[in-house]
């Protein structure tokens, strides 16, 4: 059987088998058990399948019609114009996720710092035990022990899985220095290789554990100007009724947001301003229909300036931003402004 052949046979059977874009799955999958990139596949079409290439191709379109996703099956998916490595361990990096990149990249742009040079900070670690609550460094000295530059702009990722929009951020700005976190191990060892393919590591720091508890709150600085995170956030019932490619295969814990989906905004948004500078930022991506309830949370905190609600490319509303109120302007002595011209209320 030639390529094309297998091609049209793959086509139809995914078709068959009620296999969303069945010819791009084919040909994808093909490609893949043949080691082949897309075009050079095109230019063997009428070359021979061999044998372990067809027992390849098979095993592969079994995983695909029991609806594992084709990223898993690739291991790849494509997030900011990178290749990131993806597997079961992670949630598939989601196309409308761009905006929170997007939003970052204006705010952190704006900083004028030299870039942050390989071999500056410490190599990655990956810690081996669960860090008990503020036993590890405290997020300022992660920081410190990171860079020996000082004062660069600092961004606190949580929840990374893959790594995608930390290391879409390091890739763009080369003067920043990144936490990631994770309460997932086995996804902080791929977020790790997913750094290093793409040359960042040493602009990334990777912790493991639940939200803040690797940091600790420090009382003198706040350590991060941006805090962002793209977190689980479906309605825990909700969850049996996803697609089969998402409910059976990827992680649980990446979507899981409790039992109205907001679990995760309640506990960042409280504790964001312990690690957040005044006048830093906070930018998280909601699931649909959850920006009034998430924008209403961060009003309440009394810690932020109001809330913007930003829509996706399909105009849902996916980023909820908001500023940590900067702080007072200095008091001048007898002056009209501050505290002691305010006497008359
Ligand atoms: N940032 C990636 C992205 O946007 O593609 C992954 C986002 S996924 C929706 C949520 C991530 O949060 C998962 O990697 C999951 O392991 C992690 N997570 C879940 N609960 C957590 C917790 N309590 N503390 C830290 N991370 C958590
Ligand atoms: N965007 C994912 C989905 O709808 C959910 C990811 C998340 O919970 N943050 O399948």
């Amino acid at each position: 059987m030639t390529l094309l052949e297998s091609l049209n046979q793959t086509t139809k059977y995914l078709k068959d088998h009620q296999i969303e874009s069945p010819r791009l799955n084919a040909e994808l999958l093909l490609a893949h058990s043949l080691n082949l990139g897309r075009e050079e596949f095109y230019t063997h079409l009428h070359d021979p399948l061999k044998e372990r290439e067809e027992e390849t191709l098979e095993k592969m379109i079994r995983r695909r019609i029991s609806g594992e996703p084709l990223q898993y099956i690739l291991e790849h998916q494509e997030f900011w114009s990178i290749d990131f490595k993806v597997d079961s361990r992670v949630l598939i990096p989601r196309p409308e996720t761009e905006l929170l990149v997007e939003q970052s990249l204006l705010i952190l742009r704006q900083y004028q710092t030299p870039p942050v040079k390989a071999g500056s900070i410490a190599p990655l670690s990956i810690n081996s035990e669960q860090t008990p609550a503020c036993k590890a460094a405290t997020a300022e000295e992660l920081i410190l022990s990171g860079n020996s530059l000082g004062g660069i702009p600092s961004v606190l990722e949580i929840g990374t899985g893959s790594g995608a929009i930390a290391i879409a951020l390091a890739k763009e700005v080369k003067n920043i220095f990144l936490v990631a976190t994770d309460i997932s191990r086995d996804a902080l060892v791929l977020a790790k290789e997913n750094a290093e393919a793409a040359g960042v590591q040493h602009q990334i720091k990777f912790v493991n554990g639940d939200l803040f508890d690797p940091l600790c709150p420090s009382k003198e600085r706040k350590p991060f100007d941006l805090i962002l995170s793209n977190p689980p956030y479906i309605v825990r019932p909700e969850i049996g009724s996803l697609a089969k490619e998402v409910r059976d295969y990827e992680p649980t814990i990446a979507l899981d947001g409790g039992e109205d989906g907001l679990e995760f905004y309640r506990r960042i948004i409280t504790g964001a301003p312990f690690y957040l500078r005044e006048g830093g930022w906070l930018l998280l991506e909601i699931g649909q229909g959850e920006s009034e309830k998430v924008a209403e949370q961060i009003e309440s905190s009394g810690a932020f300036l109001k809330p913007q609600i930003l829509p996706d490319l399909s105009g849902i509303e996916r980023v909820v931003k908001a500023q940590r109120i900067p702080p007072s302007p200095p008091l001048s002595k007898g002056g009209k402004g501050g505290f002691s011209g305010a006497k008359n209320g």
